[in-house]
């Protein structure tokens, strides 16, 4: 008996039935039964075949989070009626070990349990980020991230899977993972390890698909959620290609020959999923990322995420520490280098845009003035090191959004460095294939060892700029190098623009308590410590904050009513902004008459191109 060679690869294969059966797969593999169907409770039924055992005692573990989320999933919480059966098909004793997993005994030939989704899951303590998430809907939508619907024995991580997927013959299932067989009503596919099978999620509907090229590569988009079942794939196709053609140009080579965009649609209207605060966007993965989208007949606003979710191919899928390497499912360490991992790679995404005319020049310096913005507000000791080591603690959570912002503005000043260092031949793309080069997939790096490898790699100086201003809580020298290209730079300025004079005390508000302060002269009257309770009738926690931006960032002249509680007091005003002296922190702008030399290398770090 050998393991089935002869694989199709799921793309444009659809309905293909090779000469599989169940029994071909060898002893020492997973062999996963998924029934897709959650008709009375709402939950799937999941039944594995287990790898020998070898001890008295094994750990079948769920994740406590997956790479690429940085946050905790703590994925047991939703196994139910967990049971553990010997050769002869008898129940076995199982206990939960002090972290919460399943512990069972030796004689373990199989376990089963049922499941329940993420999206709808109502844990306070928890936010599974969606596009990293799990929805079982009757039998027509799955979405199945496996590290949300499979385990694994401790120990026993790099065992291969094989994976049955039972479904309505209504639907089809698309993944990027190698299928080894389609059926009337069930599909079979496989994973060489368990952290493959994380790498490969799928998503099972009824057929939506569109193909295109880009660069050479086969991309396949599979689209769920539609609600009157009006095709939307070729739409999302066009945006897709835009993205990967941006991508293409903007790379040496592609870094993969075939791709799938696996988009999950939310019609708000009749699907229930709990809103949380970053829910919309997408996750990636090696050939494959998952997208989690509002519903739209016209989708758009897509393409950023996409071109960013492709080129974490470069990074942290072919380059990354052996935190992520070797990936610690059940006791997950953080890597320091989330400024490389998400920040350089929105930096790319920021370039690739820009390169490609998908997006203007000053689309890209208000990305940086974003990150020099965030880089004025957070906390002094911050550094961009030890936030990403300390990424899952709930302090950098809070702020988790910032990595977006002041990783690309970060990865702007080291390219001007790189490029000035290294006689205008090296930029941050060029650093970043060398570190490829040196390392790979199958080689991650020391964290620790990250900054001294790349100055081996460029000069004394870049290394420098690296342990002071990503390793250490010394805030970014903009100054120093944005006039290189043409941007001025100021610590702070004032400006005079709408305003309703109100501001967050966002150090002492806390979940359902938001403090204001209030300038003397605020439209409202308000006073410094009132309580934040309600913005045009919309209640207001840190949640939600983001639903009450106007009150500090006011656009339009619109009239706000603002509910406020003082001492036991509720207080309801409504007014208009007016024009005011606003202070503006970290502010970028172009010169108005840059030099030559300036120009030319704007044009160089901006658009990689030498004259
Ligand atoms: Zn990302």
């Amino acid at each position: 008996m050998s393991r089935v060679r002869a694989v199709v690869p799921v793309l444009f294969v659809f309905g293909a039935v090779l000469s599989f059966t169940w029994s071909t797969v060898k002893a020492d593999e997973y062999r996963v039964l998924i029934a897709a169907s959650s008709d009375f409770d709402d939950r799937i039924g999941v039944s594995i075949e287990l790898p020998e055992l070898t001890s008295d005692t094994s750990v079948f573990v769920f994740p406590v989070t997956v790479p690429g989320t940085y946050e905790e999933h703590l994925w047991w919480r939703l196994v139910h009626n967990f049971r553990a059966f010997d050769a002869s098909g008898s129940p076995l004793p199982t206990s939960r070990s002090a972290d919460s997993q399943f512990v069972i005994p030796r004689q373990t030939v199989r376990v089963s349990y049922r499941l329940d989704d993420s999206f709808d899951d109502l844990d306070s303590r928890v936010n599974i980020f969606q596009p990293a998430g799990t929805s079982f809907q009757g039998d027509t939508v799955f979405v199945l991230n496996h590290g949300g619907v499979v385990g694994y024995v401790d120990g026993k991580q790099t065992r291969p899977y094989t994976v049955r997927v039972e479904r309505s013959p209504e639907i089809a299932t698309f993944t990027a993972l190698q299928v080894l067989e389609r059926g009337y009503d069930f599909d079979v596919y496989t994973a060489p390890t368990y952290d493959a099978l994380v790498d490969g999620p799928a998503l099972l509907c009824r057929a939506d698909t569109a193909t295109y090229q880009s660069g050479g590569a086969q991309i396949l988009v599979a689209v769920c959620g539609t609600p009157n079942g009006k095709p939307l794939a070729p739409a999302f196709a066009k945006g897709f290609k835009r993205a990967t053609d941006a991508v293409a140009d903007f790379l040496p080579s592609m870094p993969v020959n075939r791709y799938t965009f696996l988009v999950y649609l939310w019609d708000k209207d009749t699907v229930n999923v709990k809103r949380t605060k970053y829910s919309v966007g997408a996750l990636e993965h090696n050939t494959s990322s998952m997208y989690f989208l509002f519903y739209s007949t016209h989708p758009k606003g897509y393409e950023e995420i996409a071109a960013h979710e492709f080129l974490h191919i470069l990074v942290p899928l072919h380059l990354h520490s052996k935190e992520i390497g070797r990936f610690n499912f059940r006791f997950p360490a953080m890597s320091k280098h989330l400024w490389l991992y998400e920040g350089v790679t929105e930096y790319f995404a920021n370039q690739a845009g820009l390169r490609g005319r998908t997006s203007t020049e000053k689309d890209f310096l208000q990305a940086i003035q974003r990150g020099a913005r965030s880089a004025a507000f957070v906390p002094d000791t911050f550094s961009l090191t030890s936030f990403s080591k300390n990424v899952l603690l709930h302090d950098n959570q809070k702020i988790y959004p910032v990595i977006y912002q002041i990783g690309p503005a970060n990865a702007l000043l080291l390219d001007i460095l790189l490029r000035s260092e290294t006689n205008e031949k090296m930029g941050v793309l060029e650093l970043v294939y060398g570190l490829m080069g040196k390392y790979g997939k199958a080689a991650p790096f020391d964290d620790d060892s990250l900054f001294a490898d790349i100055g081996t790699l460029t000069t004394p100086t870049v290394q420098s700029y690296l342990e002071t201003y990503v390793g250490g809580a010394h805030s970014l020298p903009f100054a120093q190098y944005l006039p290189l290209i043409g941007w001025e730079f100021a610590d702070s300025t004032q400006d005079s623009a709408l305003g309703f004079g109100i501001h967050i005390d966002r150090d002492a508000s806390v979940a359902d308590t938001i403090y204001l302060i209030a300038d003397s002269t605020n439209v409202f009257g308000f006073k410094t410590g009132d309580i934040l309770m309600k913005v045009n009738g919309r209640t207001i926690n840190e949640a939600s904050l983001w639903n009450a931006r106007r009150l500090w960032r006011a656009t339009t002249t619109d009239p706000l009513t603002v509910t406020v509680q003082r001492d036991g007091h509720v207080i309801e005003k409504t007014a208009k902004p007016t024009n005011r002296l606003v202070m503006q922190y970290n502010v970028i702008k172009e010169s108005a008459s840059p030099t030559e030399s300036q120009l030319k290398f704007r044009k160089l770090v901006l658009y990689g191109i030498r004259e």
